[in-house]
């Protein structure tokens, strides 16, 4: 069995789908590993790694030629992978309800209509065999981590408490509103710095995991929010009344902040909006705020996909694709869920992957197959 690794064509993408780790994997449960030159070297893998480790190295026609499987960190153009065997498997982040470059439906069925079978990674159901596939949890936690550091990168000021000879520095308050995996992250990452750490979610559950990372929780009391983890883990839309309690509890917060990392996502919806313009001309001038979910619509008033604003003398950080901003330990993380994913289901006799149709995974992640577009989630738009 073939596998095809590419080289990323989406703009500022700096992650490679494999690494010579999984390479060496791969290759020894007797699949043939071909990578496209150049693949891994904006996260900093040279092609003669790939080699050492057993891949073919080569050019894009020629990795594709005969594939059964190719892997991407972003999908790849449909039209960009002939030569590949008819109902090859295709697993990257296919973000088939996105509009960018990469993503949208018109893509999903652009890999019916070519025979391909489109496997959407980040569609991993969240349960505990699936854990270790999890791309959106092996991305996101960088994702916090980096977000703390841009915010740092940003600020004019340091984050912890110094008592030094000219006088002592005051340490900095951070704000983080949406604590799931990235935000989790990102109120460690803020403690380690030194800054005192406060937090907020819909979610109740998540007030004990703020309050064990030694951060403050700050809830809305009077409107009752969701009750334990939430559906799967995840949130829902808000009623009116929760979301004018909450805007009324950022207000009264968020003006003694020196830095607010934002990060909650509602699953198939736009991004909750949490800050409003007038709550940033509260801030302090040289405070700032990372909107980690600017690329799904952003939690900030003012916050712009790709640039660093400034509002009322507060910087607004809207970076795509923070993951990839330290590509290779979030390539060395991804390419572990492609493999942990195709090694769960691998017949090792054939020495190749099968799927089976009635496994929770599968049936999860599969968009397209035998020319139709398959998944749930998808036929329910
Ligand atoms: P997410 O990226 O969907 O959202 C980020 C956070 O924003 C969530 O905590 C959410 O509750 C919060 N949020 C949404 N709307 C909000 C609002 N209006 N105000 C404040 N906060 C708001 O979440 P995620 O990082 O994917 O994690 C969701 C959960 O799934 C977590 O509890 C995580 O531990 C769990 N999880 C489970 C597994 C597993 O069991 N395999 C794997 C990964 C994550």
């Amino acid at each position: 069995m073939k596998i095809a690794i590419l080289k990323e064509g989406a703009t500022d993408e700096r992650r490679v789908a494999a690494t010579p780790e999984t390479v060496k994997k791969f290759t020894a449960l007797g699949a043939e590993v071909a990578v496209e030159a150049g693949a891994g070297l904006t996260a900093s893998i040279s092609d003669s790694e790939y080699e050492v480790a057993g891949a073919k190295v080569a050019a894009r026609a020629e990795v594709l030629k005969g594939a059964e499987i190719v892997l991407g960190v972003q999908g790849p153009d449909p039209a960009s992978l002939q030569g590949v065997k008819p109902g090859a498997l295709v697993a990257a982040i296919l973000n088939p309800f996105g509009a960018g470059e990469n993503g949208g439906r018109a893509r999903v069925d652009a890999y019916a209509a070519a025979g391909l079978e489109a496997l959407a990674m980040e569609f991993m159901p969240r349960i505990t065999r699936a854990q270790s596939m999890d791309v959106l949890s092996s991305q996101s936690n960088l994702a916090g981590y980096k977000a703390v550091l841009d915010a740092a990168a940003e600020y004019g000021r340091a984050f912890p408490m110094m008592m030094t000879a000219a006088g002592t520095i005051a340490a900095a308050r951070i704000f983080v509103m949406g604590v799931g995996v990235a935000g989790l992250q990102a109120i460690a990452t803020a403690r380690r710095l030194g800054g005192i750490v406060s937090a907020t979610d819909v979610r109740a559950a998540t007030r004990e995991q703020i309050e064990s990372l030694g951060a403050k929780a700050i809830f809305v009391e009077s409107v009752a929010g969701i009750a334990g983890e939430g559906s799967g883990g995840y949130a829902t839309e808000m009623s009116d009344e929760y979301k004018s309690a909450q805007a009324e509890l950022v207000s009264a917060h968020i003006a003694k902040q020196d830095i607010v990392i934002t990060t909650a996502l509602i699953p198939g919806r736009p991004a909750p909006r949490l800050i409003s313009d007038a709550q940033v001309a509260s801030m302090k001038p040289g405070s700032v705020i990372v909107d980690l979910a600017v690329e799904q619509g952003g939690n900030v008033e003012g916050a712009v996909a790709g640039e660093v604003v400034e509002r009322h003398g507060v910087k607004i950080v809207g970076h795509r694709n923070v993951p990839s901003r330290l590509a290779a330990d979030a390539s060395a993380l991804y390419a572990r869920n492609l493999y942990n994913f195709l090694s769960a289901f691998w017949d090792a006799e054939a020495k190749r992957v099968a799927l089976p149709d009635d496994d929770e995974i599968v049936q999860g992640v599969r968009l397209t197959q035998g020319g139709k577009v398959v998944n749930e989630r998808l036929s329910a738009q």
